[in-house]
């Protein structure tokens, strides 16, 4: 069986609060994109088989993939084991949930190949055991996430925009760029309402003034590149721009498909990573 999984960005990411075990409350608006990798599964005597295009991805237990397939083995009691095959597009330890949606794609296909009978919401539970952002991608499309990104409400479909992602040649850990930020000298949050508002009316203009991820200052302060991108985001006709999740990814949207072309040509020759897109 073969799954596109979908990478994410984030219109907004707020930090509310933090849970006693020291994880953030968020809320955070999530927008899946076209760009994906393709996740083939297969059914196999026993045993988890995992190959990936990308060398330098781990295709052990510490793949999302790999620790999706052996919890879906436990949880659900499967007397089998499972072949997977991941073609990786999407920029590693990027922002984008690239781990995630590969670790969703497996649960989704376990229950298909395994004829398991599992809900959606059976699959968000055991995809939360994975990571806190892969009941989002089980759902994908447009949502409002919050507690620590497991309670997803959809949202009504922002599809079709242009996004030019550039992501430099570095990662950033999520876990650090967590660490580095202040829930208490917070001034402004973001207007989440604000922004929904405005994606339901479509007026790109103030999606883009209300788009905000409070981790970004943290990531821009250690990597001053990211500023640099953004800038020359905008001065090459992107009318908003964001860093997604932990970054280091950075984003623009457009409003004119030929301006994001334009402006991915003058991207390509400059960052490793430069990916034309859209939502979806
Ligand atoms: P998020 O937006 O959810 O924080 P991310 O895009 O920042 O995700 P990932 O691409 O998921 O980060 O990768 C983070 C780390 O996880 C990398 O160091 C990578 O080697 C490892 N990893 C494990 N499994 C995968 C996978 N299936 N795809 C990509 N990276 C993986």
């Amino acid at each position: 069986m073969r799954i596109e999984a979908h990478a994410k960005i984030n219109l907004s990411l707020d930090i509310v609060g933090k849970r006693e075990d020291g994880y953030h409350l968020l809320e955070m608006v999530m927008q899946e994109i076209e760009l994906h990798d393709i996740v083939e599964i297969e059914k196999a005597d026993k045993g988890i088989t995992l190959s990936c295009s990308k060398e330098y991805i781990p295709c052990n237990a510490k793949n999302t993939a790999y620790k999706a397939a052996e919890m879906m083995i436990e949880r659900c009691g499967i007397d089998g084991g499972v072949r997977i095959s991941i073609e990786k597009n999407i920029p590693v330890a990027a922002g984008l949930a690239g781990g995630s949606t590969d670790a969703a794609a497996v649960i989704k296909g376990m229950n298909e190949v395994y004829e398991l009978g599992l809900s959606l919401e059976e699959m968000m539970d055991l995809g939360l055991r994975v990571g806190a952002d892969v009941p989002y991608c089980l759902v994908g499309g447009t949502a409002l996430c919050s507690g620590i990104g497991e309670i997803v409400k959809p949202l009504k479909p922002f599809s079709g925009v242009d996004v030019l992602l550039v992501k430099p040649a570095f990662g950033v850990s999520t876990k650090d760029a967590y660490m580095g930020f202040e829930l208490d000298k917070v001034k402004r949050h973001v207007s989440t309402r604000r922004l929904i508002a405005a994606m339901d009316i479509r007026n790109l203009d103030l999606v883009a003034y209300n788009m905000r991820n409070l981790l970004e200052n943290v990531t821009l302060r250690k990597h001053p590149i990211l500023k640099t991108i953004k800038e020359s985001l905008s001065e090459h006709g992107a009318i908003g721009t964001l860093m997604s999740g932990s970054g280091p990814t950075v984003y623009g949207i457009f409003s004119s498909s030929e301006d994001a072309r334009k402006a991915e040509g003058f991207f390509r020759d400059k960052y490793r990573e430069v990916i034309l897109t859209r939502t979806r």
